[in-house]
């Protein structure tokens, strides 16, 4: 049998950069495999089911809910949100290293179930950066940008102290943050 594989966790408030630098890592580091969630968020423009999330109606969500299908389940911005358990341990029973994207909260359930994975949290240079990346990536009504903009301090104080996090990567120039995380997710790979 293989080397069971690594689980990497990266966590970040809204707006952030996670999927930026999650898709530039998947992209470029051999072996690493994205753990598509499940939510009952409604796809951006853009968003493909399958590709960046299971998008599932509230019904559906709650029904795998309680068959246990979530390594970890949580609502986020008023939606529901959770990993599908038996993707992460195929991929690692096969000597994969699986990658995945967890609020704070969720992460905190997941070390439960995990207790092995690495915590990365993306952290922007400040508040204004999120703000103003919330608003060009334009996905989001204003509403939804004021509530991600209150939960994301929220997130960070709860990231500092409840949450496991190893590493740290502050997302300011973009070039320099995917080397910085190409080269961390490598390091961790091999530990
Ligand atoms: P998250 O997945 O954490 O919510 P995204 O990856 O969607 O964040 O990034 C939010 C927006 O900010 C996107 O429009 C993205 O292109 C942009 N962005 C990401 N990183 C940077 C950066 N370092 N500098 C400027 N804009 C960035
Ligand atoms: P978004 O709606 O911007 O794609 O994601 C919103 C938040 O949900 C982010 O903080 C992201 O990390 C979190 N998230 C995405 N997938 C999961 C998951 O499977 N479980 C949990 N707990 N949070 C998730």
């Amino acid at each position: 049998m293989s080397k069971p594989g690594k689980i990497l966790v990266f966590s970040a408030p809204s707006g952030a950069g996670k999927t930026t630098l999650l898709t530039h890592l998947t992209e470029n580091v051999p072996g690493l495999v994205y753990s598509i969630s499940a939510t009952t968020r409604a796809p951006r423009t853009g968003e493909v089911d399958g590709t960046h999330y299971f998008f599932l109606t509230k019904e559906e969500f709650e029904h795998k809910a309680a068959n246990n299908e979530f390594a970890e389940w949580q609502e986020v911005h008023g939606n529901y949100y959770g990993t599908p358990k038996t993707f992460i341990d195929s991929v690692i029973e096969s000597g994969r290293h699986v990658v995945m994207d967890i609020d704070v909260f969720g992460k905190l359930k997941f070390d439960k179930a995990y207790p092995q994975a690495a915590g990365i949290m993306i952290v922007p240079p400040s508040m204004e950066h999120l703000e103003n990346r919330l608003k060009s990536r334009a996905t989001d009504e204003e509403e939804v940008i004021r509530l991600r903009l209150e939960n994301a301090r929220t997130e960070m104080e709860a990231a500092e102290t409840q949450g496991k996090y190893e590493y740290t990567i502050v997302n300011d120039d973009l070039e320099i943050a995917k080397v910085e995380a190409v080269e961390l997710v490598k390091k961790i790979i091999e530990l």
